[in-house]
């Protein structure tokens, strides 16, 4: 399997080839040169496998044997997907599934993906990526230095799966003192020597055009090796495949059922990869988009026209990690909805990438969206409250703002005779304030994350300055 560019203009590589890198040389997005196909009795074969064998089964089909051997890739995978490391599984769900569902009422399901180390859905892709990252870079005697900002879920992802890694250094810059008390101390209680955690004086904007900056000086970035863990890395979008195919079999015995996927949206990197599951063949009939107030997806999906914010036009909401003005894995989807036409990309991109917006109604193209099963919806902060209140009330679970927006999306958008799973994108353990507000009470936090903000912290403070962060990664590598 070799990939290709959503541009068109770059030539087709390996996973292992670009699987430390991030946009592709013609600016565009990696893609499978085309998509595997998995047919009925791949799914009734499927159907009794645990969480490691069906992500073999997938992942061993977009990665060529001669490329990363399949027992490699075994190994990797089995390492990566323990129960152990998956702990945080509600009361009555098996850790061991590594996503469980969790049923809320007949044909309503949450598909529980933040049982891992940092309580939200990206340790499922991130924490395959380091072990990745740490094999492709030990057989090519490499080092990578990841360059990242955050404003919270991202980095502290990132950090879990990269510590202790040989050949990797983490420098994740964060805005200081504008994260959560929990993930502050996620981040700054790690005491390995290859994780340095930058306390920016700015916000998240701020953090972001440093790295733009250091990765815009071609020279540094070659010299220190520069490397990124963002969400267009295609690495991520393929380990999130396989919950979308878990989730399916765990609420279906035949496939001749299908479900429907909610996906609270922000970098459209969660739902992309459910999108692929489904071209891939999963019987999947909606692929519901929730966005919060930052609403650029809900708004495509409703007019056809696709009008990126300025990040000062993004509005920081209590579901933060939603909160962009631009959806960096979009165009993925773009290029197939486009008949898989690189110039097409180009072509609407450069509208995008020089600051304005495309329609697509004029071709006929958004006549299309409707057959890749796309619907969406969008949230406000006194839905979500209100939707923690009555999913509290009605079944006693109590779920973070980002699964809210995507229950409240769910609740508007199914039919009733398809199951509807949405994805749980975060544990409310994770964002405390705005639970405390929703339920005036603190939600429940694991036993082994007790006293977390009371451990030691270490950070270096920094003022918004490329200079300075330069002189950090010399200094420190
Ligand atoms: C990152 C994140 C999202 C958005 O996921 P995308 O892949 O960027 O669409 C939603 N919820 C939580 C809790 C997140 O951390």
């Amino acid at each position: 399997m070799k990939y290709i560019s959503t541009r068109g203009q770059s030539p087709a590589l390996t996973f292992s080839e670009i699987l430390l890198g991030g946009l592709a040389p013609d600016g565009g997005l990696y893609l499978p040169e085309q998509y595997p196909q998995f047919s009925d009795a791949d799914l009734n074969a499927m159907r009794g496998m645990n969480y490691r064998d069906l992500a073999f089964a997938i992942l061993s089909r977009l990665v060529d044997n001669s490329d990363i051997p399949h027992v490699d890739l075994k190994a990797i995978i089995d390492k990566t997907y323990r129960a152990e490391v998956y702990q945080y599984a509600r009361a009555g769900q098996n850790a061991a599934d590594i996503t469980p569902t969790l049923k809320l009422e007949d044909n309503l399901y949450l598909l529980s993906l933040s049982n891992g180390p940092t309580l939200a859905f990206k340790d499922m892709a991130m924490q395959l990526l380091g072990n990745l990252f740490e094999y492709v870079l030990s057989k090519t005697g490499q080092t990578t230095n990841i360059l990242g900002a955050t404003s919270g879920d991202t980095g502290s992802a990132a950090e879990y799966a990269m510590r202790g890694k040989q050949g990797v250094r983490v420098f994740m810059l964060s805005p200081y003192q504008k994260m959560s008390r929990f993930q502050t101390a996620q981040m700054f209680s790690l005491q390995d020597d290859n994780i340095f955690n930058i306390a920016v004086k700015g916000v998240f904007d701020d953090a972001q055009d440093m790295v733009k900056a250091v990765s815009n000086d071609h020279a540094f970035k070659a010299e220190y090796k520069i490397g990124a863990v963002n969400s267009i890395n295609w690495g991520r979008i393929a380990a999130q495949i396989v919950y979308y195919f878990k989730g399916y079999l765990a609420v279906t015995s035949s496939n001749s059922q299908k479900v429907s996927f909610t996906v609270p949206s922000g970098n459209f990197g969660n739902i992309c990869a459910g999108h692929i599951a489904r071209m891939m063949g999963l019987p999947i009939d909606q692929l519901v988009v929730a966005t919060n107030e930052n609403d650029v997806l809900d708004e495509f999906f409703n007019t056809g026209v696709y009008a990126p914010r300025s990040s000062a036009n993004t509005y920081h909401t209590s579901s933060p990690s939603m909160d962009i003005s631009k959806a960096s894995n979009f165009e993925r989807f773009i290029y197939d909805l486009v008949g898989q036409d690189g110039s097409k990309v180009r072509e609407l991109w450069s509208a995008v990438d020089a600051g304005g917006k495309f329609d697509l109604n004029a071709q006929g193209y958004f006549a299309k969206v409707a057959g890749f099963g796309f619907v969406s919806g969008h949230s406000n902060h006194a839905h979500r409250m209100q939707t923690i209140r009555a999913t509290k009330a009605s079944y006693g679970v109590t779920i973070d703002t980002h699964t809210a927006d995507g229950l409240k999306v769910a609740l508007e958008q199914r039919k009733a005779d398809v199951p509807m799973l949405v994805l749980e994108t975060a544990l409310p353990a994770k964002f405390e304030e705005a639970i405390v507000e929703a339920l005036g009470e603190v939600p429940e936090r694991p036993a082994s994350l007790a006293g977390l903000e009371d451990l030691p912290q270490t950070s270096s403070v920094m003022d918004v300055s490329v200079d300075a962060i330069k002189a950090f990664i010399r200094a420190n590598t």
